[in-house]
């Protein structure tokens, strides 16, 4: 029996593998697609912005130069992106207004493809001791108090635990019996790979039309066009060639022909969430708990999120050194940011709107967009770097994504999370609170010395995830962080832990 079965070999599921191996637990990846190359993961279709939250989280698990090489020539930007396809101006954001933000190998987003992320994680799996079995669809789940069991035809997997990471479609999620709620589509997307006899007559780019959207690629015959139809396109069906250049003609306003589909599929901007991450002895991550529109590029960063908040959680629960109810603040905490995000997608799909109404909100947001707190505002947003949780304490920096805190002698708080331990970073000079850190080094690393920039702390604890869970002032409370150190990682060395 496995500790961990996941269910989905995306670059979800495959994600939280590697943090689940990376903590000592045996796991084992279910995946329908017997072949790992497609073309729609591969570039131009497989293109994904990661956002800079995302690329943090690659850098904190030493994978940010593999996955800088896999992407090649993939781009990184600082400030970019679009706000229902009015595009920011990376000139305008003012970095300095952004809170607890330090220098970084890992500030901007990258242009990658599925197929880079998930090259870039299976051998990560793979060196892991991750067992990853392709061409097995999953199409029952078991589970009572001990053990859950997936059935893929004949076979049955066994485990202590098992996350969907399954996709916008999950089996999972219907089969464990999450209730899936949220709102109706207003418009169908479609993605094109084509041959246009006539591509002059569209323009580059974000097109925002009195119809929709259109967007053109700079790889040949790539586009995207939206088309607020209500979501009446039967998704069913392979969208044909004349439904397609019908529709693009359209939106765009133009006679454009599409003499050629090569590849084309459908989406839409409904936006829908479980109600909660968990039933029993299944979770869920990824797509698989949420949905919504591709506007905005956030459904990939939100569902690595989901991987790196549940890893070590869940690793702690597997090994028995959880604190009571840790694995549910994994629902806590990602169901707020997911819902965020499914309402920053419909606040897009908003001004996007054919009606007089949304055509003059667009007018007040392009023109908010065009000031400098602004674009800062929409890119501070897009970067994922923002996201606070709510930890209960006061201090500004609990609860935040730790910034990259580096010490005089060069030690980095990314490099010193690499191992996937937490980490107590003690500014202090006469390393105050090496004595207390002791009890945790199986789940916690401790590093002293003055910071290049401390940001007014005197000590931090991050958890494995990269979230501040305690910050301490200059002459920091030995009693408080070993609170919040039992509130995290459990009793101290009562149980040796897998890093030991
Ligand atoms: C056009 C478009 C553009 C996008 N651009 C961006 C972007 O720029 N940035 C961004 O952050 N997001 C973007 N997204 C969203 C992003 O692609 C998804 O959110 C992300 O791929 C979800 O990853 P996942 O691992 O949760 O699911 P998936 O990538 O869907 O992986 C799920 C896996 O589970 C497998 N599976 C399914 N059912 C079963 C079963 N029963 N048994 C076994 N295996 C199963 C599937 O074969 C698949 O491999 C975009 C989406 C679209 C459509």
């Amino acid at each position: 029996m496995h500790d961990v079965v996941i269910v989905g070999a995306g670059p979800v599921g495959l994600f939280l593998a590697c943090e689940l191996g990376l903590a000592g637990c045996s796991v084992l990846v279910l995946e329908r697609e017997a072949e790992t190359s497609s073309p729609w993961r591969a570039a131009p279709l497989g293109m994904r912005g990661l956002s800079a939250a995302s690329v943090e989280a690659f850098y904190r698990r030493g994978m940010l130069d593999p996955l800088l090489k896999a992407s090649h020539p993939g781009t990184r930007s600082r400030g970019g992106g679009h706000f229902a396809g009015m595009m920011l101006d990376p000139a305008k954001v003012d970095f300095a207004a952004l809170p607890y933000r330090l220098p970084s190998p890992a500030t901007e987003g990258v242009m990658t493809n599925l197929e880079a992320v998930e090259t870039v994680l299976s051998e990560r799996a793979a060196m892991l001791g991750v067992e990853v079995r392709r061409g097995v669809t999953v199409s029952a789940i078991a589970q009572d108090d001990e053990t859950v069991v997936a059935r893929a035809g004949e076979h049955e997997f066994a485990a202590r635990w098992l996350v969907g990471c399954d996709g916008g479609r999950s089996a999972v999620r219907g089969l464990a019996g999450f209730d899936f709620a949220g709102t109706d589509p207003q418009f169908t997307g479609y993605v094109v790979l084509a041959t246009i006899a006539d591509p002059e007559k569209l323009r580059p780019g974000f097109n925002l039309t009195p119809t929709g959207m259109y967007l053109q690629m700079p790889a040949k015959g790539h586009l995207g066009v939206m088309e607020f139809d209500g979501g009446a396109f039967d998704r069913s069906q392979r969208p044909t060639r004349e439904h397609l250049q019908a529709v693009l003609r359209r939106v765009s306003g133009t006679d454009v022909t599409l003499s050629d589909v090569h590849l084309a599929s459908s989406f839409t901007d409904r936006a829908m969430q479980t109600t909660t991450y968990r039933q029993g002895r299944v979770l869920l991550a990824g797509d698989a708990a949420h949905i919504h529109s591709p506007l905005g590029a956030q459904g990939l960063n939100l569902g690595l999120g989901d991987a790196m908040n549940l890893g070590w959680k869940l690793a702690a629960t597997v090994h028995g050194y959880a604190p009571d109810g840790l694995v549910d603040t994994y629902t806590r905490e990602r169901h707020q940011i997911g819902a965020w995000v499914l309402d920053w997608t419909r606040a897009q799909a908003a001004v996007m709107r054919p009606d007089p109404h949304a055509q003059a909100l667009q007018g007040v947001i392009r023109d908010l967009i065009g000031t400098r707190d602004g674009t800062t505002y929409v890119a501070d947003k897009v970067s994922g770097s923002s996201i606070r949780y709510d930890l209960g304490s006061e201090h500004p920096l609990v609860g935040r994504n730790a910034p990259d805190f580096c010490l005089e002698d060069g030690t980095r708080l990314g490099d010193l999370l690499q191992d996937g331990r937490g980490v107590a970073l003690d500014f202090s000079i006469d390393r105050y609170l090496h004595g207390s850190a002791m009890g945790w080094e199986s789940r916690m690393r401790y590093a002293a010395g003055p910071a290049i920039d401390d940001l007014g702390a005197g000590a931090v604890l991050v958890r494995p995830d990269g979230i501040v869970a305690w910050a301490g002032d200059r002459d920091p409370d030995r009693e408080a962080f070993e609170r919040a150190a039992g509130r995290w990682f459990g009793s101290p060395a009562s149980f040796p832990g897998p890093a030991a």
